[in-house]
């Protein structure tokens, strides 16, 4: 199974637009290694067919930047994208399937309650629902993905919840789904190569470890991680925003209950930050925060980033 970190960055990017902190600043000007796009991976079993986890609101630019996503030689229109399967439906996370709306036939995995937030969004229906399927995934039920064919992905996808909120846009209003205290709106995911049974976990977003995700994380070989923000109070303490991470949904990196404390104990092969946000200090490569998250055994990637499994 082959894995491509096409963006690493939470909400925003690194710089974001209207930021002038630290970090986005530098990555504007002297230190532009620090630009990073949207958080999402890209999975394939066959180096051939591609699956993407979420799609950015960069995902142009990840795939002009991937050349195993660019259209296969001899076809006058390709994609490899045979697939996207939604975590969540944070703008982050769904924006970029607007950017995949010329006509290639692909299929769209998501919960039921996100599902509903595509369904409640008519400018979503620039995907044709006959060529560009909505299938809906369930909670503890894998599933494999199939190619627009219909044949084999050997990819095999078991989603589970993950402790979190329904997206930021939906706070205040009823979600489209109804009920707001029911699961389904985060969810983490076991992607595994059905041949070898190399597998990999994607939580981007988890605002707790509990019991039951130790137990399933366990002695995994690879993570991808939650790591939004350095400290739970970050965006606060810069006067860039009114929320904790907590208030996000997200767990910090550091503290007693953050992802290095949480994790550190649970015999994971290669843990890997996602979704880092441009105030987080552990971006910077000589800072105190990047060299406890490297001591803790973490990696902090850069776009790009290809692992074989
Ligand atoms: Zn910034």
């Amino acid at each position: 199974m082959r894995v491509v970190v096409l963006g690493a960055a939470a909400g925003g990017g690194v710089p974001q637009w209207n930021c002038n902190c630290d970090i986005c600043r530098a990555a504007r000007g002297a230190q532009p290694e620090l630009r990073s796009t949207q958080a999402s991976i890209a999975v394939s079993a066959d180096n051939a067919h591609w699956f993407l986890v979420n799609a950015s609101p960069d995902l142009r630019q990840q795939l002009l930047a991937t050349p195993q996503l660019h259209p296969q030689a001899g076809y006058l229109r390709h994609s490899p994208i045979a697939g996207v399967i939604l975590t969540n439906g944070e703008v982050d996370a769904v924006a970029g399937l607007l950017s995949l709306r010329e006509g290639w036939p692909f299929t769209i995995y998501a919960h039921q309650r996100v599902l509903s937030i595509l369904k409640s969004n008519s400018i979503f229906n620039v995907l044709d629902k006959k060529r560009v399927p909505r299938v809906p995934i369930q909670l503890g039920a894998a599933f494999e993905p199939r190619l627009p064919d219909g044949s084999s992905s050997g990819l095999e996808i078991l989603p589970f919840t993950a402790p979190g909120k329904p997206a930021w846009y939906l706070e205040g209003t009823t979600h489209p789904e109804g009920r707001d205290d029911e699961p389904g709106d985060t969810l983490g995911l076991r992607i595994a190569d059905k041949e070898s049974g190399e597998h990999l976990y994607f939580l981007a977003a988890c605002a707790a470890l509990t019991p039951d995700l130790r137990q399933r994380l366990q002695g995994a070989p690879l993570i991808f991680f939650d790591g939004t923000l350095w400290s739970n109070d970050e965006m606060i303490v810069a006067g860039l925003g009114a929320k904790t991470g907590q208030r996000m949904g997200h767990m910090s990196m550091s503290g007693e209950r953050g992802a290095m404390a949480a994790l550190a104990d649970l015999g994971i092969a290669r843990k890997i930050f996602l979704h880092i946000n441009n105030s987080n200090p552990a971006l910077l490569p000589d800072s105190d925060e990047r060299a406890a998250v490297e001591r803790a055994g973490w990696q902090i990637p850069s776009d790009g980033t290809e692992i074989t499994l």
